[in-house]
């Protein structure tokens, strides 16, 4: 493990009503209320996230968007601004999760608009890439990752990417129980540090938090979070339950 504080983070995805999402959060903080040295985050759907932000007020864990749009108001029904998300309280935000980018069209480059919005707004981005498992069985791994991180961080300089999370999330992973093992998310996240760095600096190479996605269980946190470039976890399924993601929680 790094010394970077770690941060868990629970993406609750299409699941859980307003009010199931507040009963779940509020168990989750009775749980988690006295981690310290943690971060920790859940990412509601956008319908629950004001009842969600009631009961995580004073507690250790923070809010998430699981996505936004660009801009910051006007004609485009259906969508949310980051400042709508900041006046719910949101503090972090997903971008470009491997779902947004299968089943709903996004793209590196809308990805990079995201990221500007996000940055703009105050918003912490955790900015979701990963390769399919066509891609890594082809060994095009690194030039997937590289891809989706030069096109998506695009035009941004390390000053203003000073918050930025990314998410290693290899899409074969994601839903499926079959976690990437602690060696092979380790190489990924080492080769993702020294992308930062040749392309934004040491600094921000060394600060940033690249979180590790797919699969992860109460029975493989602590190999992977053992490894010293992954300084945390996004969390799918696991994360939906209060108590097994509070385990997750103290790795
Ligand atoms: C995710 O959706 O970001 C994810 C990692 O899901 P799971 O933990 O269920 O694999």
């Amino acid at each position: 493990m790094s010394d970077r504080r770690p941060l868990i983070a629970g993406n609750w995805k299409m699941f859980k009503t307003q009010d199931e999402a507040a009963e779940t959060a509020r168990h989750l903080v009775s749980l988690v209320k006295s981690v310290q040295n943690v971060d920790i985050m859940v990412a509601p759907a956008f319908t629950a996230l004001s009842s969600v932000a009631g009961e995580i007020a004073d507690s250790p864990v923070a809010l998430g968007a699981q996505n936004l749009f660009w801009e910051k108001e006007g004609a485009f029904t259906g969508e949310i601004s980051p400042l709508m998300l900041v006046a719910l309280g949101c503090r972090y935000a997903l971008i470009g999760h491997s779902e947004r980018r299968q089943f709903f069209g996004e793209t590196d480059e809308t990805v990079n608009k995201k990221m500007g919005a996000a940055i703009h707004a105050g918003l912490i981005p955790v900015l979701c890439i990963g390769e399919s498992n066509a891609e890594r069985e082809a060994q095009k791994t690194f030039s997937v990752l590289e891809t989706q991180m030069k096109t998506g961080l695009a035009g941004f300089t390390a000053d203003s990417l000073s918050s930025l999370i990314v998410a290693y999330e290899p899409v074969w992973a994601i839903g499926t129980g079959k976690a990437a093992t602690a060696a092979i998310a380790q190489d990924t996240h080492a080769f993702i540090r020294s992308w930062i760095k040749t392309n934004f600096g040491n600094s921000l190479a060394n600060s940033i938090r690249i979180l590790y996605g797919g699969s992860v269980k109460p029975d493989n946190v602590k190999e992977l979070m053992d490894q010293p470039d992954i300084d945390g976890a996004l969390v799918g399924g696991a994360s939906l339950d209060a108590a097994t993601f509070s385990q997750l929680v103290c790795f």
